[in-house]
């Protein structure tokens, strides 16, 4: 008996260790873009990493904005802008204080007005609060529309939600889990993400621009290459190597705003595509064929709510509402 069971336990190692070495082999096949590939879309297996990540790019992102409201208010504009009067100097600081309240509230908001799916809320109603009318409505759309049990936390969940493994709740409408904000993108916030993104474009671009002329004229022309690897320029300003916190700080903008400015602008744009079409990012990579059937004024108010331009420069969540809960879904359809 017990070596029968010896050989079972050899025979299911062995067969682990040719599954390993087989894995091994392909692996070792795959291409440069295809393990980064695999890495970008395992990213989620370990919620260590998803927490580790959500707290850099939190930090990141709080840096990279004071700095360069610093940089610019305190040195930047008062540089460039000497000759052309004080007036001009205010109206210009005041843009970026208006970029950097908007920009800050927009963050809050995406972080605070979350899209969980909670299972007894007026707003968001479960299953079982359903009268039989909406049940059926809900249930006969299709059969992708249904309510469902999610496999993880076992709610009786309304279409389009899913499971975010990082924030270990059901999102309603999931767009995708933003590691800026550390929650999900989804029904009631994807309005504050849309707007965050438009003046991370406009401060990264704008400000990258007026930061290139100021250390054009002034220390960019005499520092060497090596000041652009940013180990060492922060090292040369710890050591007070000739190197002032201002300077260092525009050198570490330097490297970094033309990216955050791009992803910010790929973002957005990517966001207004996907109201246009009606669908998620969630639904896009899934492959869902869901197809919105309404308007597409209808689709940017079930975002933004009621005069959703004005979202562009005041987050108000009570005053413009959005329509619907997150749970019915009328126009939409699967194909
Ligand atoms: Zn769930
Ligand atoms: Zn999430």
């Amino acid at each position: 008996m017990e070596k029968h069971q010896t050989k079972d336990s050899t025979a299911r190692n062995s067969t682990i260790i040719q599954m390993h070495g087989d894995t091994n082999k392909q692996r070792s096949k795959m291409t440069l873009f295809e393990k980064l590939r695999e890495a970008y879309t395992e990213r989620y297996s370990d919620p260590e990493v998803s927490r580790l990540a959500n707290i850099a790019a939190a930090a990141y992102f709080h840096f990279i904005l004071h700095s360069q409201v610093y940089v610019t208010v305190f040195h930047v504009i008062p540089h460039l802008f000497e000759q052309s009067g004080d007036m001009t100097i205010y109206y210009l600081k005041a843009f970026v204080w208006f970029v950097y309240i908007e920009t800050q509230a927009n963050w809050l908001c995406l972080k605070f007005y979350q899209s969980v799916f909670k299972a007894h809320d007026d707003d968001n109603p479960s299953y079982e609060q359903m009268t039989p009318w909406e049940r059926l409505a809900t249930s006969t759309t299709s059969e992708s529309l249904k309510w469902r049990t999610c496999s993880v936390c076992g709610l009786r969940a309304p279409p389009r939600s899913h499971h975010c493994i990082i924030c270990n709740r059901c999102v309603l409408k999931r767009d995708h889990h933003c590691y800026m904000t550390g929650v999900c993108v989804g029904f009631y916030n994807q309005r504050y993400f849309i707007v965050l993104n438009f003046y991370i474009a406009v401060g990264s671009l704008c400000g990258l621009y007026f930061i290139y002329q100021f250390a054009k004229d002034t220390f960019l022309p005499q520092l060497g290459w090596e000041n652009y690897v940013l180990p060492y320029t922060v090292y040369r300003w710890l050591a007070s190597d000739g190197l002032e916190l201002h300077q260092m700080l525009i050198v570490f903008h330097l490297c970094t705003l033309w990216w955050t400015g791009a992803t910010a602008v790929a973002f957005f744009i990517w966001q207004i595509c996907l109201i246009v079409l009606g669908k998620t990012d969630h639904e896009v990579r899934q492959g869902k064929r869901v197809r919105y059937t309404g308007r597409v004024s209808d689709s940017f108010q079930s975002v933004f709510g009621h005069f959703w331009p004005v979202n562009f420069f005041f987050p108000a969540v009570i005053i413009f509402r959005q329509e619907g809960n997150g749970c019915f879904w009328e126009n939409v359809k699967v194909m």
